[in-house]
């Protein structure tokens, strides 16, 4: 017996994965955290710590900020 339903089901379900895959491959998922310099942060390009916006040395790995 044929269930083409349950199939429907599967197909969606799978375009659903690869959608996901694909969002996180390309880093497209929602914007939790806005990081612009003009923010209150300063990211550090070495290693990524989030710092205050007046540090001027990255808390975590010691590099220069500004
Ligand atoms: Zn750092």
């Amino acid at each position: 017996m044929p269930m083409p339903l349950l199939e429907l089901l599967l197909v969606v379900a799978g375009l659903m994965a690869v959608i996901m895959v694909l969002r996180a491959v390309f880093g497209v998922s929602e914007p939790a955290q806005p990081t612009d310099d003009l923010g209150t942060e300063r990211v550090c390009p070495r290693c990524h710590e989030v710092n205050p916006t007046h540090a001027r040395f990255c808390a975590h790995c010691g590099i220069r900020l500004c």
